[in-house]
């Protein structure tokens, strides 16, 4: 943290990017899937990533961004469609979307990018997310089939880097690294608990028990764990450097996470399922042409990475899209963008649980409070007195309209969502029962299936 220059409001220092002037730059887009920023020594905290901390030296780096849907599924759909999930319609496990705007594949493919994704976990299985949607090469290969569930960020930075030294320019990457998921099994569990005294580790069979809303956790047992995590994170970093050292320079980088990990509120190694701040918060990293390295305070969120990206390759399409771009093109400047400033008043950032799940929750975030809506039922907290979430206060009566506000911007999508189409099967394999082998893999990295693709109401 101590390397950056800190004051409120945008924070400008070093040396201006290199502006190739190009339109039609390369895109590589990391997401590091379950890792709270908090956790990591950039954004103060213990997880070291020395190859993405030289990264974010030269790179715009913002402290406050917030993910719109701790789940992965449809946190990656909202990343890619620039729309809340009961817009683009994707059901974790159903593998298809009624969304009808372009995904960033299917608009940088129709304008001869070359695109290709390399999935590190299960959930973002192509037949099973929908997510393959619009890319030439989606590799997804054998992640589903038992016991592998995941691939490790070394085969996935080695993929990405093999398929991008023989790609033609422009292309667009999706390079996901999943090693931070549950179960946390670092190759050194040592890392950053040297001499432990819990006898749990980081496995399924061990930590079950206290799972979820599992049993009470001792606090030295949950100190490994956690340590565990952190070890994970670290080892995943070499691997994530070893993809950006193979960059020439002029691409635009985007390195996010698509929700963070719970060690608290009695909700442990998940995240799906509440919307404390420990599942929403998370790194985000930008390198592009013309984008001046620095530190952001702004409150951001993930939804705006797709206008964001429009913005940088000065595209536009013509469906709604629920976040705005974080940068705008710097008029004195020519080839060059600044931080485009933050609407009038205050900026609601929504938050949502699986909205096809009886008992989804709805929540609503300022800089000073969180309210958090299980149906009528509500609870708020005053993050200036209790950022820990941890005791319920009276909500202020300007925010109680947030179920409603939240509607009424859903409302505006009604026009581009097309009724479901049926589940897909691969194509490389006979058609699977729905709910049988996709979804038990699913259940054991935490997912559940799915009661019928219709909304909760
Ligand atoms: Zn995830």
């Amino acid at each position: 943290m101590g390397r950056f220059a800190s004051t409120p409001g945008l924070i400008l220092v070093g040396m201006l990017a290199a502006c190739t002037g190009s339109r039609r730059p390369p895109v590589l887009w990391i997401v590091l899937d379950t890792v709270s920023a908090g956790h990591l020594a950039l954004y103060g905290g213990r997880a070291r990533m020395p190859a993405v901390e030289a990264f974010a030296r030269d790179a715009l780096v913002f402290e406050s961004a917030w993910s719109n849907f701790p789940e992965t599924q449809f946190s990656h759909w909202s990343m890619f469609t620039g729309v809340m999930p009961e817009a683009h319609g994707n059901i974790p496990a159903f593998g298809t979307s009624g969304h009808v705007g372009p995904t960033v594949a299917e608009l940088l493919g129709g304008r001869a990018w070359a695109t290709a994704a390399f999935i590190g976990g299960a959930t973002l299985d192509g037949a099973s997310s929908g997510l393959d949607r619009g890319f030439d090469h989606y590799d997804d290969e054998d992640l589903m089939a038992p016991p592998l569930l995941a691939r490790p960020a070394l085969d996935v930075s080695t993929r990405a880097r093999d398929w991008i030294a023989g790609a033609k320019r422009p292309w667009f990457v999706f390079a996901h690294f999943f090693d931070a998921h549950f179960p946390y099994m670092p190759s050194n569990p040592g890392l950053y608990d040297p001499r432990p005294r819990s006898r749990l580790d980081g496995t399924h069979q061990s930590l079950a028990p206290y799972r979820d809303f599992g049993a009470p956790m001792d606090p030295v047992d949950l100190a490994h764990i956690v340590a565990l995590y952190d070890a994970e994170i670290t080892e995943m970093d070499r691997h994530v450097g070893d993809l950006l050292a193979r960059l020439r320079g002029d691409e635009i980088v985007i390195l996010t996470a698509d929700h963070g990990e719970s060690f608290e509120h009695g909700y442990l190694f998940n995240h799906r399922a509440v919307l404390y701040d420990s599942v929403l918060h998370v790194p985000l990293i930008i390198k592009a042409p013309g984008v001046e390295p620095g530190r952001a305070r702004e409150r951001v969120e993930l939804l705006d990475l797709y206008p964001t990206l429009l913005t940088l390759l000065d595209l536009s399409v013509e469906t709604p899209l629920d976040g705005r771009s974080l940068l705008e093109k710097d008029p004195g400047r020519p080839g060059r963008f600044r931080l485009a400033p933050l609407p009038e008043g205050e900026r609601r950032f929504y938050s949502r649980t699986d909205p096809w799940l009886e008992g989804a929750l709805l929540g609503l975030r300022t800089d000073e409070w969180k309210l958090i809506w299980n149906g009528d039922a509500l609870t708020a907290f005053d993050l200036r007195l209790d950022p820990e979430e941890l005791r319920p206060a009276e909500a202020p009566a300007a925010l109680l309209d947030g179920p409603r506000d939240y509607a009424g911007k859903l409302g505006l999508h009604a026009p581009f969502t097309r009724p479901l189409p049926p589940r897909r099967p691969p194509a490389d394999r006979p058609p699977p029962d729905p709910r049988a082998q996709d979804t038990r893999l699913l259940e054991q990295l935490g997912y559940v299936e799915r009661p019928s693709p219709q909304p909760a109401p």
